[in-house]
């Protein structure tokens, strides 16, 4: 069944959040196809500092999927708040976003004064 036509003037967000989604969780999947086999090659016949430096690839690995989870919980906000009409508004003080802004960051939760607060703490663990 077909939606009614949105009455608000970001009906394109949903499309955008949508395959934005798709784009990382395809890059979290290429994230984890780390070969195992590959890890355990690195302990014969070759220098001490690549196994290093594959342990530091994977930190920032798991740095990245970590980023990466963030931004599409991000996202699934934004969709939710699409669905509640409330998309395009700043979650902290209730003021409008820039559509620039909503344009380079679709998800964008905070306006631009709220994001140069120092407010997301709660987002790193
Ligand atoms: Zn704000």
């Amino acid at each position: 069944m077909k939606p009614p036509a949105e009455p608000n003037p970001f009906a394109g967000a949903r499309a955008a959040l949508s395959s934005k989604r798709a784009e990382i969780v395809s890059k979290v999947d290429e994230l984890g196809t780390h070969d195992p086999a590959e890890v355990a090659s690195l302990g014969f016949g070759k220098r001490v500092g690549d196994a290093t430096l594959y342990a530091v690839e994977r930190m920032t690995d798991a740095y990245r999927a970590r980023t990466i989870y963030a931004t599409v919980a991000d996202i699934d906000h934004a969709l939710e708040r699409i669905e509640a009409g409330a998309y395009g508004r700043c979650v902290a003080c209730a003021g409008p976003i820039p559509v620039e802004r909503l344009r380079a960051v679709p998800w964008a939760a905070l306006c631009v004064p709220c994001s140069a607060k120092p407010v997301r703490s709660k987002l790193v663990r």
